[in-house]
């Protein structure tokens, strides 16, 4: 019998398996995965599983009834494609069609403790989660969207935070400065101590029986009892090392516009892999919960001989300090901002355009705006500048003509 195997039991990889399913696919199905978990969602790791409002993440997927033979805790090796075989410790796992969704792994910081934190598996949010314990001393390493929402909840917990950031402002490797700095007034209001522009030179061990003493670039040293490092994820990709599938020069898989890679047969998916968007005319890797979501579906189609194009309107969505921030499009340093801001509420819209046509919208606790925006973006429709700054005009009524 015919056998698709997927490696990595992640969003992308699980959704991938079943969207074989659902479009008919009858043969041998395996989900390889590196963890002992069954397949599980990611976004809450930061949000209820860290606060203790959720014991996990699970997804509720009937695996027998889907005939999809979970194989976990169990990682891919390597490939030989030319054989068509994943090496694994158990030894050789032969495929027809193979499926690339391993997803990413945080970027380390150099001399970080052995004992400070990262959080990207359910197991890192579990100890994590331990460890925040009311008046504990908290330094996060990046403000990034990582370091946001766990500051969030580890101030929730009653821990004294501290977040250091190298860059001048917040979320700085997503968004401009002008925007990043929007939200230090979060950080101010939920007790958060904001350092940004200095960067971490080292750790020591502090003199008592715990505790870790974070140095920064200006001299300044932060006693910690807990460090947590959020300072990006990188394809987990090193495992394919010699098996011809092409990398690209920041280490993802380099997929096609139907997430084929450069060897036949195997497809590529999720956080792991990147492909060319006609839409933005660049080759995109999108570490977004919606990209594992959408790429399955066209990644599934694909496998099963279908000929579809995967060119997505990126999309993705933050719960910080109290508030949800969701972003949808992409944007250049070119591009013309706009904002939508009423002066009595505190949500805002900015909106990114070249000329009339908006090409990106981040919003915060604006809902509709993000729900009216994509649409736009998807269709990249024109607007009239004037209404489309107006908050109390609907964004779908600011078409231009
Ligand atoms: P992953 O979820 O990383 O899954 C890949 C899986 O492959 C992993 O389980 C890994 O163990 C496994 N694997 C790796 N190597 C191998 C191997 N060699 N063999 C077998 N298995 C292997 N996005 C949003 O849009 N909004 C959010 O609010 C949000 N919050 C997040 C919070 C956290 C804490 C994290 C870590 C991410 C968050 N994301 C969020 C990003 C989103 O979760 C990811 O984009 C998404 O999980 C990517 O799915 P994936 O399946 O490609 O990769």
């Amino acid at each position: 019998m015919e056998r698709i195997v997927v490696v990595g039991a992640g969003t992308a990889g699980l959704q991938t398996a079943v969207a074989l399913r659902e479009r008919g696919y009858g043969g041998g199905l395996v989900l390889l995965g590196a963890e002992a978990h069954p397949p599980y969602d990611r976004p809450p790791l930061s949000k209820d599983v860290l606060l203790g409002k959720a014991e996990h993440s699970r997804f509720e997927v009937d695996y027998d009834q889907l005939r999809i033979e979970l194989r976990l805790g169990r990682p891919a090796l390597g490939l030989d494609s030319d054989r068509r075989l994943l090496r694994t410790e158990e030894g050789e796992l032969p495929y027809d069609r193979l499926v690339l969704a391993t997803g990413a792994a945080p970027v380390a910081l150099p001399g970080r403790p052995a004992d400070s934190h990262l959080l990207r598996t359910h197991d890192d949010a579990l100890r994590l989660k331990a460890a925040l314990r009311p008046g504990a001393r908290v330094v996060i390493v990046g403000a990034g969207w990582i370091g946001a929402e766990a500051a969030t909840v580890a101030r929730q917990l009653g821990c004294a935070v501290t977040v250091v950031e190298a860059a001048g402002a917040p979320l700085a490797g997503a968004l401009p400065a002008e925007l990043g700095d929007r939200t230090r007034a979060w950080y101010a209001e939920a007790g958060v101590e904001l350092r940004t522009g200095v960067g971490v030179s080292g750790f020591d061990r502090a003199p008592g029986p715990s505790g870790t003493a974070v140095r920064l670039a200006d001299g300044t040293e932060l006693g910690a009892d807990v460090v947590v490092v959020g300072i990006g994820a990188r394809p987990d990709t090193g495992w394919l090392a010699g098996s011809g599938v092409a990398l690209d020069p920041r280490g993802a898989v380099a997929a096609d516009d139907r997430l084929r890679t450069t060897v036949e047969d195997v497809f590529a998916v999720g956080d792991c892999a990147s492909f060319p968007s006609a839409r933005y005319g660049e080759r995109l890797a999108v570490h977004h919960w919606d990209n594992a979501l959408q790429g399955a579906r066209v990644a599934a189609a694909n496998v099963l001989g279908g000929d579809e194009a995967y060119d997505p309107v990126p999309y993705f969505w933050s719960e910080q300090f109290g508030r949800m921030v969701q972003y949808a499009g992409r944007h250049t340093p070119g591009d013309d901002l706009l904002w939508r801001q009423d002066p009595d509420a505190a949500g805002w819209t900015a909106l990114w355009l070249r000329g009339e046509v908006p090409v990106a919208l981040l919003t915060v606790d604006r809902p509709r705006d993000l729900a009216q925006g994509r649409r736009l973006l998807e269709r990249r429709t024109p607007l009239d500048l004037t209404r489309a700054a107006d908050p109390s005009v609907q964004l779908k009524a600011a078409v231009a003509g």
